[in-house]
């Protein structure tokens, strides 16, 4: 049975109610794990505010501020884990940015400071909670987080964001590898695309949906809510033997080579 009972998981990359993040922690909170949920803090507060009414059914015993450019903000948010918990089950890692600029025309035209930011937020930021969770880790733990099969193959206008995707898929092996002998397993969710904040910011996001019902074995895209069962399922001891691993939650669509004919039936 999963049964998450017991576990302290902390969430990031709760925007709204369309986020990834948001399927994931009720489908964690269903399964019984105490949360801690982070937001992107900013000058006006509104996302504190939108996150905080959202997430406030779930009852989470932890609710702070992680711009994870901000180092300080991470050393006060491990710090007050672990003086609220004294130790972490559950790290999902569910955030991205990249500048709306860099996601759309030619990936040659990436700047700079676009490469460097996507990365540092995309795919870094990773890393540097993972180290932090590390000594919280106590018996096992389980990281997440999620990707886009733009890691690994070209989508157009995606540009950069498959780049810190690849590195993050990357960080995903590196990590299950370092912290495998500390029990703490580190997995990847390659979801489908699916309407949210940080999807429409790339080019064409409803041509990629529509790509995905025609052409997805499944002819549909997925949910927050499927891809919230497969974190839960990867933060349980019912995945105990999985590590280091991306899985695809996309309705089949990554292993078609090409799209249906038209008018065929599935
Ligand atoms: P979303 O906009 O709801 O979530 C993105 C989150 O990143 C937001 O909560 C935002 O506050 C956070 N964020 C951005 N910059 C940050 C920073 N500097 N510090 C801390 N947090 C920051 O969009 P989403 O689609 O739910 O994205 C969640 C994850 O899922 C991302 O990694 C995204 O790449 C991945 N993903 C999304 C899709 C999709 O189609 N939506 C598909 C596959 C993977």
């Amino acid at each position: 049975m999963l049964d998450l009972n017991g576990k302290k998981a902390l969430v990031t990359g709760i925007a709204n109610n369309r986020s990834i993040a948001w399927g994931i922690a009720q489908q964690l909170h269903a399964a019984g794990a105490e949360l801690g949920v982070t937001y992107l803090p900013d000058d006006r507060g509104r996302y504190k505010d939108k996150v905080e009414k959202l997430v406030a059914p779930l009852e989470p015993s932890l609710f702070l501020p992680c711009n994870v450019q901000d180092d300080e903000q991470i050393d006060a948010l491990f710090a007050a884990i672990e003086e609220k918990w004294g130790k972490i089950d559950i790290l999902i890692h569910c955030l991205a940015f990249a500048g709306k600029d860099e996601l759309t025309g030619d990936f040659s035209n990436t700047s700079r400071q676009g490469y460097l930011q996507a990365l540092d937020i995309s795919s870094y930021s990773l890393v540097q909670l993972a180290a932090k969770a590390k000594p919280l880790f106590k018996d096992s733990g389980s990281i997440v987080t999620l990707t886009y099969l733009g890691g690994v193959r070209v989508i157009p206008n995606y540009n950069v964001m498959g780049i810190a995707k690849s590195a993050l898929e990357m960080n995903v092996r590196y990590l299950a590898a370092e912290l495998g002998e500390q029990n703490v397993r580190v997995n990847g969710i390659s979801a489908g695309p699916i309407r949210t904040l940080a999807s429409s910011a790339v080019g064409g996001i409803l041509d990629m949906i529509h790509n995905v019902e025609n052409t997805a074995p499944l002819r549909r895209t997925v949910t927050q809510t499927e891809v919230g069962n497969t974190a839960a399922f990867l933060s349980s001891d019912l995945s105990s033997g999985i590590t280091g691993q991306v899985i695809y939650v996309d309705a089949g669509y990554e292993v078609m080579g090409m799209s249906a004919p038209a008018g065929s039936e599935a």
